[in-house]
């Protein structure tokens, strides 16, 4: 069996190709040209109606949503904004463009946010981003408890997330604004670009124009005219706005959704199981109330030295799976000691100890069970490889 490629994405359906097609033809790329129903402002419409929010807002990428969320909240120079200590590089950096401070909290070996570090963090945070890491959703009910009790807003960052239940509830609809991924490797494939949703319209205003809609532009939105008014001049033009190519790309996606996240989550629940078999693995389960919509596995080697979980990893690599340790790979984007841009970066031992051991694989949605059995067999003998030299 020739193993898959774990870097690729499913197609794109084939309904895209006449809607690009006829941009193509038209040359009508900008998303504020035609009078009304340009792909963009379709896009946002239907994905507004899918999570049940009032308002979307499509942007060039999730790092340009959180970045707008975050000018949006209109929060002071230099606000402090807390942060799992497990996520990836662009969400402090989205913090430093607005002109904001990440502050750093532990997560645990389950990769969710440490709740009695959070609590003892939250006293004096502006706003609150909560990345929910490889779509492992953190206890949102305490967050949200805590967070309505001090009055700090929250941004969910479900980059990664797109088609998590919490309790019920779309993950991206419980915080104040959600922000999402359309870049390869997320549920939603468009290359690039973003896309954030939000019930509050001063909040939406404020973003959409700051996103570029310049002039009177924001007439093309379905917002609140007096929200707009209110904003007419007031905040600057960032230009981080999504072309209709990327639209075209997006929308026929949509519908397919459900499907990609039923998959995902089977695939997911089937290597883990097989996994599960070798005593030196630990998946960690999901939450009370979560219902995953994963596109990779992570898993922890907890008895195993940092050697062998490298050489683990190596091995498996080496055997056409790649496997990332995030803490162990050089220049890891997820591993906070290597975010030098951050003025002071604390010391987290517990998130340091989890991406030590924590592995992470691809298993892109359209796999098939031959095809994870593949993926299993390589993982489990890697694992044997490096437990028989640890009997040893
Ligand atoms: C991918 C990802 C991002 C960044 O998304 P872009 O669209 O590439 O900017 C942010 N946070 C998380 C958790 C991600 O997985």
């Amino acid at each position: 069996m020739t193993l898959p490629d774990l870097q690729q994405a499913e197609p794109i359906p084939a309904t895209a190709r006449a809607e690009i097609d006829a941009l193509l033809t038209s040359a009508d790329l900008f998303r504020y040209t035609a009078a009304k129903d340009a792909p963009v402002t379709l896009l946002e419409q239907e994905f507004a109606a899918m999570m049940g929010s009032a308002y979307a807002l499509a942007v060039s990428s999730c790092s340009a949503a959180l970045f707008l969320s975050l000018k949006a909240l209109d929060l002071p120079e230099n606000a402090k904004v807390l942060i799992p200590g497990f996520t990836f590089a662009a969400v402090p950096s989205a913090i430093i463009h607005a002109g904001c401070q990440p502050v750093l909290c532990e997560v645990g070996a389950d990769y969710r946010i440490d709740m009695a570090d959070f609590a003892d963090r939250l006293p004096g945070v502006d706003a609150v981003i909560v990345s929910h890491m490889r779509g492992h959703t953190s206890d949102m009910d305490a967050i949200m408890a805590l967070c309505d009790a001090a009055g700090t807003p929250v941004i969910e960052d479900a980059a990664h997330s797109l088609g998590t239940l919490w309790q019920g509830r779309r993950i991206g609809t419980i915080g104040k604004v959600g922000c999402f991924s359309f870049q390869s490797y997320k549920m939603i494939n468009a290359g690039e670009g973003g896309i954030l949703i939000t019930d509050d319209p001063d909040l939406v205003a404020r973003a959409v124009i700051m996103s570029g809609a310049y002039e009177h532009n924001w007439k093309k939105h379905a917002v609140l005219e007096a929200a707009f008014a209110r904003w007419q001049n007031k905040v600057p033009l960032y230009n981080l706005r999504m072309s209709n190519l990327a639209a075209a790309v997006v929308r026929p996606q949509l519908p397919e959704l459900p499907r990609r996240v039923a998959s995902g989550l089977r695939n997911h629940n089937y290597v883990a199981a097989r996994l599960r078999e070798s005593d030196f693995v630990e998946v960690p389960c999901p939450l009370r109330g979560e219902v995953r919509a994963p596109d990779s596995i992570q898993f922890n080697l907890p008895d195993l030295t940092d050697a062998q979980v490298r050489a683990f990893a190596d091995s498996a690599t080496g055997a056409g799976i790649k496997v990332q340790v995030f803490g162990q790979s050089t220049d890891n984007a997820r591993a906070f000691w290597n975010w030098e841009f951050l003025k002071d970066v604390p010391d987290l031992p517990r998130t340091r100890a989890m991406l030590m051991r924590a592995c992470d694989v691809r298993l892109p949605v359209q796999l098939t069970k031959d095809q994870l059995d593949a993926v299993c067999e390589v993982l489990l003998g890697a694992l044997a490889q490096v437990s028989a030299a640890h009997a040893a």
